[in-house]
């Protein structure tokens, strides 16, 4: 497309990118000198870009300005909004509140979600024989092993976290963020878990310390979430983002890519819905064949297509390019347990999974927000 208000001759270089190369070159020549009338042309330049590709490029500067702001990654990470509010990098203690999950106990169905492990998804989570207190401090003594730590996530990981009686949930709550050096409590659990006695003590505790609350939606599309039996429909979810939010509690968001039966087009759809909500986090987890999962048995009895690590990056690529960029990226991976893991067997090797989609995302020149669009 062109500017109706632009002659074929004035038509502009077609990037920022090239006309900031134009102001490179051209100071590096000595020719270059801050001049009204060079300034003049370089702001005409950016207005002239909005015109010729009807608003895309502008959105694109902003994204590449953005990028800029995120230390080396090319997203918006949760280390960088850490280190920039803690001025260091504030490490997870999985916790273990001995719940259980309205999915598994008979409320509302019963062997949870096909994909979850025996252990509520909370696989590297405390010992629930143990006091929260011991569980962070064995998890602060794991840690301190590797490296000095002074700033910790109490992470309430397995089942679903707010599902017992609220008295319980205080005790919990309060014991984990006594530490000092707790500085965040994390809870992850159902959107249907969240009735109003709970968002009181919640919005109580996020007054002392900031709360974050994990939702499991896993995907918009309701054939697949009854497939996945999540057993809670789109509202339950709307409505708890919206009550959290009016609390001024963080919510953080889980969406599984490649989940049977689901296209491209689905998964994006989940996320383009997503860019548009009020979350402010989200954790794009590569659906895990895990051992002893009802999921297993599907796999055994009708597999279906797991991506290779290749097509995985490269989706990612896409689902980043995509991101709202206001959105932090808490997991771009799979957390599952290497013993439990059936498939796909590359996702056991995180390290070179990162490593690889940081190399892909530089030489392909994306990063998050490229293509996203208000
Ligand atoms: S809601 Fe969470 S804990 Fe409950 S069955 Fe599903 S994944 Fe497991």
């Amino acid at each position: 497309m062109t500017c109706p208000n632009l002659g074929e001759s004035l038509k502009p270089p077609k990037t920022l990118i090239e006309s900031g190369a134009i102001i490179h070159h051209l100071s590096k020549k000595g020719k270059f000198f801050l001049n009204v009338s060079s300034f003049t042309t370089f702001l005409l330049a950016l207005y002239f870009h909005e015109c010729y590709d009807n608003g895309q490029i502008i959105k694109k500067f902003k994204g590449l300005a953005q990028m800029n702001h995120w230390g080396e990654k090319r997203y918006h990470s949760m280390d960088y909004d850490l280190k920039t509010i803690y001025g260091e990098k504030v490490y997870k203690i999985t916790l273990n509140g001995g719940m259980t999950c309205p999915n598994r106990d008979g409320t509302v169905g019963k062997g949870g979600c096909i994909f979850c492990s025996s252990k509520g998804s909370g696989d590297f989570a405390g010992n629930a024989r143990a006091s929260i207190s011991e569980q962070i401090a064995c998890g602060k003594e794991a840690l301190q092993r590797k490296r000095p730590v002074h700033s910790y996530i109490a992470y309430f990981q397995a089942f679903t976290n707010t599902y017992a009686p609220v008295p319980y949930l205080k005790k919990l709550y309060r014991e984990a963020i006594r530490d000092p050096e707790v500085r965040i409590l994390s809870i992850a659990t159902r959107p249907d878990c969240l009735g109003e006695d709970v968002l009181v003590l919640l919005d109580k505790i996020n007054q002392i310390k900031p709360v974050w609350i994990e939702l499991g939606l896993q995907t918009i599309h309701s054939e697949t979430a009854s497939y996945i039996r999540r057993g809670y429909d789109l509202t339950a979810f709307e409505d708890a983002v919206r009550h959290l939010r009016s609390l001024g509690i963080t919510v953080i968001v889980h969406m599984i890519l490649y989940l049977p039966g689901e296209s491209r087009k689905d998964m994006l759809e989940t996320l383009d819905y997503l860019n548009h909500m009020d979350i402010q986090g989200i954790k794009l987890q590569l659906l895990h064949v895990l051992k002893d999962t009802v999921l297993a048995s599907e796999y055994r009895n009708h597999p279906f297509h797991i991506p290779d690590m290749m097509e995985y990056i490269q989706f990612l690529g896409v689902c980043i390019a995509r991101l709202n960029p206001r959105i932090t990226i808490h997991r771009l991976t799979g957390d599952g347990p290497s013993e439990l893991l059936i498939a796909p067997l590359w996702a056991g090797n995180k390290r070179t999974v990162l490593n690889t989609l940081h190399r892909y995302l530089k030489e392909q020149d994306i990063w998050q927000g490229k293509e996203y669009y208000d």
